[in-house]
């Protein structure tokens, strides 16, 4: 037994690692399907998304028994609506969105998708329906037509093509000497930030799902490639129930409804003017934001001349 356990605790401990610093999600479903921790229920139905509402009631979690993590989140994303949750680093933010994946089962409290708690469906359904952009994008090496397809296997060649297009990565990839047949990863072409960004959205497009997360990316892009990037994603957002984990303010001034999230907290909600003319915390995020990015361009404009 000796033998058997401790080989098995070893894996338990690389998964355990492997769960926390991928970031592509996706990526991990199979291995996700193997984990002992969170199984289906005997005899889970297939998540029903007539809607896609989001709804976490009265959440509370932790990792570690002994550190609560999120403490009594509540809130609701309407169907096709879009709220963003905003906080210092280490508030719980990506914590959120692991929950709503059922990468781990709540604490207490529940987290519902069009009335149905996620303990209660499958995985692989629940899954299906949760899209993510995620912060760096994992790519395989493989070619750029495969690693957008990966979105939707069954996808024609034109599909695949259309939703890079809508990722404006399209004119790109068609620049390159072999277009969508060429290798990227490891061995193939080194691609940028928003480049890579630009085919996880491409490929989100393909799959179609009726609820996103957007995780945004915290290292800085280029102020062209940046707007390109939120078109691209403004794009993808359109109709569907959208999660943003943000980093910038100015990416989610037209969000429903923002929450402010400290220590695991909601300690703020509402839309962005709102909370602006509260004058609390939002505000003073916004603020010292606003002023951070003025002397950015000041420091460029310097730099120009
Ligand atoms: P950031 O803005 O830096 O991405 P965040 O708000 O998304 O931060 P989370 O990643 O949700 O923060 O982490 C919240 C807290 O939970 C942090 O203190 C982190 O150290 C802790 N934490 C995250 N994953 C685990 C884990 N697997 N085991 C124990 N603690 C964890």
């Amino acid at each position: 037994l000796v033998q058997l356990y401790v080989p098995l605790n070893f894996m338990g401990f690389i998964y355990r690692e492997i769960k926390q610093s991928v970031t592509d999600l996706e990526a991990l479903f199979r291995l996700l399907e193997q984990d002992a921790e969170i199984a289906d229920r005997p005899g889970a139905a297939p998540l029903q998304t007539p809607a896609g509402a989001i709804r976490f009631e009265a959440v509370d979690f932790s990792y570690d028994p002994e550190r609560a993590i999120l403490k009594d989140v509540s809130f609701e994303v309407r169907p096709g609506a879009k709220v963003a949750i905003v906080g210092p680093t280490g508030a719980g933010k990506s914590t959120i969105s692991r929950l709503l994946f059922r990468f781990y089962d709540v604490t207490s409290g529940r987290v519902t998708i069009d009335g149905q708690d996620i303990r209660d469906v499958t995985q692989t359904s629940l899954r299906a329906a949760i899209g993510m952009v995620p912060q760096d994008t994992v790519l395989f090496n493989e070619t750029i037509r495969y690693n957008i397809r990966y979105g939707r296997w069954d996808a024609t060649d034109a599909e695949v093509e259309r939703a890079a297009a809508l990722a404006q990565i399209d004119g790109f990839i068609r620049s390159l000497p072999d277009g969508y047949d060429t290798e990227v990863g490891e061995r193939g072409l080194k691609l940028s930030g928003g480049e890579k960004q630009r085919i996880a959205i491409a490929r989100t497009i393909l799959k179609g799902p009726p609820i996103l997360i957007l995780d945004e990316a915290t290292s800085a892009l280029d102020s062209a490639t940046e707007k390109d990037i939120q078109d691209a994603l403004g794009r993808v957002a359109e109709g569907r129930t959208t999660l943003v984990i943000a980093h910038r303010l100015s990416t989610i001034v037209d969000a429903d409804e923002i929450l402010v999230l400290e220590a695991g907290r909601v300690v703020e909600r509402g839309a962005h003017a709102a909370l602006l003319a509260k004058g609390g915390v939002y505000a003073g995020l916004w603020l010292r934001q606003s002023e951070a990015e003025r002397a950015r361009e000041t420091l460029a404009r310097a730099g120009e001349d």
